[in-house]
């Protein structure tokens, strides 16, 4: 079920049976329904299998009472970190500032709704215990997602595969599994444009997969609407691969060509047999297409050129309000009071 990934020579089984400390990054945005019970999956799928574990809880600006519920169920809990973040960064950004505080020695990336089952990671764990750095977790089957969504999500990993630079494998959302060694190369890559389906294919290292159902959000509604996920997918694209821009100056010389040849045409065509008919209509479709083509191309650049003015300002990827960390690593349960 299991498929290995990447420098299979590479790897040697660890010697430790569990991670010392495993941290488990949770971002969440107004998920005031989810977090209660999301805790109390994961803690019961962790004592199941005696793991020492934090979870580093990300609130993404809020706008409900999520950072409250939080710092109750870190009252309660304990093994609870959180990082208040200034105000809503976005998914990407929210999981990287959960990466920068987390402690472990392995590090889980997974969703508050619950989408993403916690009794994965027992696999994940054995899979890291095997030697790979990253285990990722490949969806089955989509379920919850319409049509539509099942065919542009197809469409998009179609187009990323051909022009990307990176291999991204499809159906594989953020969940995964990744070893102290590729956490801290995933940290280290500061860019203000992250796609980090990107950037985790980016930085290589041995994986592997374990397959999983994706049941629907357990409660709340999802925050991606699909122009939320249209630009998803140009800055997939646009920050893993320069294709576009190739592609724009290839379409450009060939539309030249057209433009060359055609003109060639009507210049013969001229000498020989006159021009009875004034060629207005031909002229309108021309200029239209070719300033199309030009406006297009322009936005191509554009595109890239904002990236790089956004790259170049190196401002810091977010700002936390206040970070409460975990009291990980003092004994094992610690439960404060009974829930
Ligand atoms: N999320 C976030 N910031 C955002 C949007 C979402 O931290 O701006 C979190 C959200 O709380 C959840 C995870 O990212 O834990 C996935 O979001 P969602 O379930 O809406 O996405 P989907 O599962 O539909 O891809
Ligand atoms: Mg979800």
């Amino acid at each position: 079920m299991a498929r290995r990934k990447g420098n299979r020579a590479a790897v040697t089984p660890r010697s430790e049976a569990r991670p010392k400390l495993l941290s488990i990054v949770c971002p969440a945005y107004n998920e005031t329904e989810n977090l209660a019970a999301f805790v109390v999956s994961v803690e019961a799928c962790m004592r199941a299998i005696a793991q020492p574990f934090e979870i580093v809880f990300v609130n993404d600006g809020s706008s409900d009472g999520t950072l409250e519920l939080m710092n109750r169920l870190r009252q309660t809990h304990g093994r609870i970190a959180i990082v208040d973040l200034s105000r809503n960064f976005g998914k990407e950004i929210a999981t990287t500032a959960g990466l920068d505080q987390a402690k472990g020695d392995a590090v889980v990336v997974i969703d508050a709704d619950l989408q993403d089952p916690p009794e994965i990671i027992a696999e994940m764990i054995a899979g890291w215990r095997e030697g790979y750095d990253v285990v990722y977790a490949r969806r089955r089957e989509r379920h919850g997602d319409g049509p539509v969504k099942k065919l542009t999500a197809a469409l998009f990993y179609r187009v990323i595969h051909r022009v990307g630079a990176v291999e991204v494998p499809e159906n594989v959302g953020d969940f995964r599994l990744m070893s102290r060694k590729a956490v801290d190369a995933v940290c280290s890559m500061r860019e203000q444009h992250r796609f980090m389906k990107g950037i985790f294919a980016w930085i290589g290292f041995p994986s592997m997969e374990v397959l999983y159902d994706r049941a629907p959000r357990a409660a709340g509604t999802t925050k991606w609407n699909y122009w939320r996920l249209w630009n998803l997918s140009i800055e997939g694209i646009t920050s893993s691969t320069l294709a576009p821009l190739k592609f724009s100056t290839y379409f450009g010389f060939a539309t030249a060509l057209v433009a060359f040849v055609s003109g060639a045409f009507f210049i013969v065509k001229t000498l020989f047999f006159g021009d009875p008919v004034p060629g207005f209509p031909t002229l309108v479709v021309v200029v239209l297409f070719l300033g199309g083509i030009q406006l297009m191309v322009l936005g191509v650049i554009g595109e890239y050129l904002g990236r790089v003015f956004n790259e170049t300002k190196r401002r810091p990827l977010y700002f936390a309000t206040e970070v409460y960390p975990s009291d990980a690593g003092s004994g094992w349960p610690t439960v404060r009071k009974a829930v």
